[in-house]
């Protein structure tokens, strides 16, 4: 079963993601050598209390945490500590969820502490566009699989223009989001188009590709969470949550203006 939102629900899911959208541009401004991921958590924290939200990842199947803050060959799933200080040229890729008044909003940004690597800046924009031809593919009408082809396929033709293999990581992917943070369907980021349900107006989805540098395997550490790559290379992580309207998608954690 896929939740289907009114308008009204809809306009109140907008209002969550933009505590969330906030959150993340405060984050992402803080983010430099020297800053602890604990400090982000922090920010990111505040700002969503400060907006009468609550954090939706702290607590969820136990997680300690507002953010997921995952560094270098950490996928996802990352958990904010004081000891965990960025240097030079660490890529961090920054998850962040929130309730208000019961809807929930879920974006994620990679993000670089200093100067960038040119192939890090690639593997982070090729991430970020398949977000996005993701997003374009959200249409009434459309397949769910037609999203996660255009994701596969904007991933490939970045991967010829960069000329680097990119690892598309196939153990987790996008979801429903609304009452719940992840809700029915799961949409892998990868796939043949024209199949699984279609997609009409009320629906939300968190759009969200995950790359590596290598491999798409993964493996998960001992503290339960944090999902590295296999492989050691670098991952980024970007993602949106969105609507689907008779307008076409509606980013709903998208900045306010
Ligand atoms: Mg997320
Ligand atoms: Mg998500």
């Amino acid at each position: 079963m896929i939740e289907i939102k009114s308008r009204g629900e809809l306009e109140a899911m907008r209002a969550a993601g933009i505590v969330v959208a906030r959150a993340l541009a405060l984050v992402t401004e803080a983010v430099k050598p020297g800053v602890s991921t604990a400090e982000l958590d922090e920010i990111a924290e505040q700002t969503i209390r400060d907006a009468g939200a609550v954090p939706s990842f702290k607590g969820y199947h136990g997680f300690p945490a507002t953010i997921c803050a995952s560094v270098n060959e950490q996928v996802v799933h990352g958990i904010p500590a004081p000891t965990q200080v960025l240097a030079e040229g660490d890529l961090i890729s920054i998850d962040c969820g929130a309730i208000l008044n019961g809807w929930h909003g879920d974006a994620a940004v990679t993000v670089c502490a200093g100067t960038i690597r040119p192939e890090d800046a690639a593997l982070s924009e090729a991430t970020r566009a398949s977000m996005f031809a993701g997003i374009e593919a959200i249409q009434v009408g459309a397949r769910l699989s037609d999203i996660s082809h255009a994701i596969e396929q904007s991933i490939l033709t970045s991967a010829t223009k960069d000329g680097v293999k990119y690892g598309i990581v196939k153990d987790y992917g996008g979801h429903g989001i609304g009452t719940e943070m992840h809700m029915e369907p799961f949409l892998p980021n990868y796939g043949k188009p024209g199949k699984g349900p279609r997609l009409i107006e009320g629906m939300a989805i968190a759009i969200e590709p995950m790359l590596t540098l290598g491999g798409n395997k993964t493996d998960e550490l001992d503290d339960g969470w944090t999902v590295v790559t296999l492989d050691g290379s670098r991952a980024a992580h970007w993602e949106h949550s969105v609507a689907v309207t008779d307008d076409g998608p509606w980013i709903l954690t998208a900045p306010e203006d």
